[in-house]
């Protein structure tokens, strides 16, 4: 696929002409903080940003998404995507939605995640900005992301835009682009090895050491006791998480008790009711009552039993989950460090 440049002068044509012809989403600012929200104009995105608050996967597997409405015996599926674009997707959110990928299609397809997804044309860029708990340059840097059509990089005086599928190599007739030169396509190079250089924190581990470590540690009661001591069962860490996938589903029904939707909510496994079992002989039994094995279980997932499906551990380094941890337990550079050296 191509590589093409266009002028700081011609990116604002080029974001507003997306913004006439389909929806688009991008990081925004929303007071101190960035989300990725809906562009009204260009002036809004800010490529700048250094995390969002919550990562892309909200707009493919939205936080409460209807799945079925019903009425009596008809029922008809909610699945409405829209055609749009993501803009300003940092790599290791790709890396997360690359994972989310395969965890939607692999057994039973997710056709509600893939609607979303599939009609989504994705243009990641570079990382302007850090964030300050993030070690996205030292996790599992041998898995690349791929899950997008494009990407944008911040080079002197414009952006060289590289599009690597078809959806990609579209959005171009939407701005004055011109072909890269070898050495605008060097610098942009450069700037994405650079920035590896500025992540703030760093996990000095390899994945697979981490993996037989964690796995080795399981019985370790009282050392995930301790990790989860303060831990207030928030469920904030797995909230932010962009590798995080875990949904509820609800039915709701109307004050006619013959209609009503079926929608699915995220859910997190911190929460102290996650594992209660519903239905059945073990119907109210919860087999993962005590904050520690829950802590552990986060770190089991994210370290061990997603490795073999994903190709690397199930996280990417953004740090979200350290930051919004109102008692700073929750950021696994540090609970890594502290299990590799028990
Ligand atoms: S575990 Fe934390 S650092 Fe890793 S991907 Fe999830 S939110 Fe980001
Ligand atoms: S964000 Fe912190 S306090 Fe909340 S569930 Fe996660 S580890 Fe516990």
């Amino acid at each position: 696929m191509s590589v093409s440049f266009i002028k700081d002068n011609d990116f604002k044509g080029f974001v507003t002409a997306l913004i006439k012809s389909k929806p688009v989403y991008g990081p925004v600012a929303k007071r101190s903080k960035f989300v990725f929200g809906r562009l009204e104009t260009p002036e809004e995105l800010r490529l700048d940003y250094d995390v969002t608050l919550l990562p892309p996967k909200k707009l493919f597997f939205p936080t409460a998404q209807d799945l079925v409405r019903f009425d009596g015996n008809r029922y008809e599926g909610c699945i409405k995507p829209e055609e749009k674009v993501l803009l300003g997707v940092h790599f290791y959110d790709v890396k997360a939605l690359d994972m989310t990928d395969v965890l939607f299609t692999e057994k039973n397809l997710d056709w509600n995640y893939m609607a979303h997804r599939e009609c989504t044309t994705v243009v990641a860029s570079n990382i302007q900005a850090a964030a300050p708990r993030s070690f996205w340059a030292s996790i599992a840097p041998e898995v690349k992301p791929k899950g997008h059509d494009a990407f944008l990089t911040k080079v002197a005086g414009g952006y060289v835009y590289e599009a690597r599928t078809p959806k990609g190599e579209a959005l171009l007739k939407q701005g004055s682009f011109a072909k890269a030169s070898d050495a605008q396509t060097k610098e942009a190079q450069k700037v994405n090895e650079d920035v590896l250089k500025k992540c703030p924190e760093t996990l000095r581990h390899d994945a697979k050491a981490v993996a037989s470590k964690v796995r080795g540690s399981f019985k370790k009661e009282e050392l995930w006791a301790k990790f989860a001591e303060d831990c207030f069962s928030c469920g904030s860490c797995n909230t932010v998480c962009p590798t995080c996938y875990c949904f509820d589903v609800q039915d709701a029904w109307n004050v006619d008790q013959k209609s009503g939707a079926r929608t699915r909510y995220w859910d997190a496994c911190l929460t102290e009711e996650f594992a209660v079992i519903s239905h059945g002989a073990g119907a109210g039994h919860n087999f993962r009552k005590q904050r520690g094995d829950r802590f552990r279980h986060r770190f089991m997932r994210k370290s061990v039993y997603l490795n073999e499906k994903l190709g690397g551990p199930a996280c990417v380094g953004c740090g979200r989950c350290s930051t919004a941890c109102t008692v700073d337990i929750a950021d696994p550079v540090r609970v890594l460090d502290a299990v590799m050296a028990a």
